[in-house]
C-alpha cells in the first residue's frame, strides 16, 4: 500500500493550520508550525493569492491529511457520500470519522490516528466479537470494539486501564476498565470537531 513518509510537520506547515499528526508533541511547545507558521521551501513565507481552486484544493488536502487517507481512497468515500441520502460533505465526513482507526483514537486510545492504526493494523481488536485488523472498517451504530483477550496484559493496554476518560464525542462510549468501546449513534456534523470547510471539497469534486 501506498504510504506517505515524508515529514508530518511539513504537512501541517502546508496547510497553515494544526492537523494533530504527532500525538503528545502536538501539544507542547515543540510543535513545528508554531515555531515556523509558513509553508515549507524556499519561498513558503511568500504571500501568494489563492485562488478558488486553490482554496478547495487546500481544504480537501487538509482533510485527506488530518485523517491519514491517500487520494483515491478519499475520493472514494466522496462517491460514496454523493450516493447516500443528505448532505453530500457532511456524509463524507460521516463516513472519515467512522473509520475504524479514528474511533480508536476517539475513545482515546493512541495519541493519533497514526498510533491508532498501527494498533489496528497490528491485530489488536475486535469487532463485535469478531477480529478486525482493518484501519479503513466503517463501524455502525450497535458495533462493539473491544481489545482482543490476548492483548489485554500488554503494557501498552493496562496504561490505558489506568486512564480517566477524557471528553468523548457523544456518538462514543468507551470504558477503559473493561477496554470497551460502543457505537451509539452515527456521527452527526456537530460532533465532529475538525475544522474543514467540506463544501469546498464537495465543489471541487463535482467540477
Ligand atoms: Fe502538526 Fe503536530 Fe507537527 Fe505541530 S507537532 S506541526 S500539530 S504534526
Amino acid at each position: 500500500m501506498a504510504k506517505y513518509t515524508e515529514s508530518k510537520c511539513r504537512l501541517c506547515r502546508r496547510e497553515g493550520a494544526k492537523l494533530f499528526l504527532k500525538g503528545e508533541r502536538c501539544y507542547k511547545g515543540v510543535c513545528a508550525l508554531e515555531k515556523r507558521p509558513t509553508a515549507p521551501g524556499q519561498h513558503g513565507a511568500a504571500r501568494k493569492k489563492v485562488s478558488e481552486y486553490g482554496l478547495q484544493l487546500r481544504e480537501k488536502q487538509k482533510c485527506k491529511r488530518i485523517y491519514g487517507v491517500l487520494e483515491s481512497q478519499f475520493k472514494k468515500y466522496y462517491l460514496r457520500a454523493d450516493r447516500m441520502k443528505g448532505i453530500t460533505g457532511e456524509n463524507m465526513l460521516s463516513l472519515l470519522e467512522r473509520r475504524l482507526d479514528n474511533v480508536i483514537y476517539r475513545m482515546g486510545i493512541g495519541s493519533s490516528r497514526a498510533e491508532a492504526r498501527q494498533l489496528v493494523t497490528h491485530a489488536h481488536f475486535a469487532v463485535n466479537g469478531r477480529p478486525c485488523n482493518v484501519a479503513s472498517y466503517i463501524v455502525k451504530a450497535g458495533d462493539v470494539i473491544t481489545v482482543k483477550e490476548t492483548k489485554k496484559d500488554n503494557k501498552f493496554f493496562t496504561e490505558i486501564k489506568q486512564m480517566k476518560v477524557g471528553a468523548m464525542p457523544k456518538w462514543l462510549e468507551f470504558d477503559p476498565e473493561s477496554l470497551t468501546g460502543k457505537i451509539i449513534a452515527l456521527p452527526q456534523r456537530d460532533d465532529i470537531d475538525a475544522q474543514i470547510a467540506e463544501h469546498l471539497i464537495v465543489e471541487l469534486y463535482s467540477k
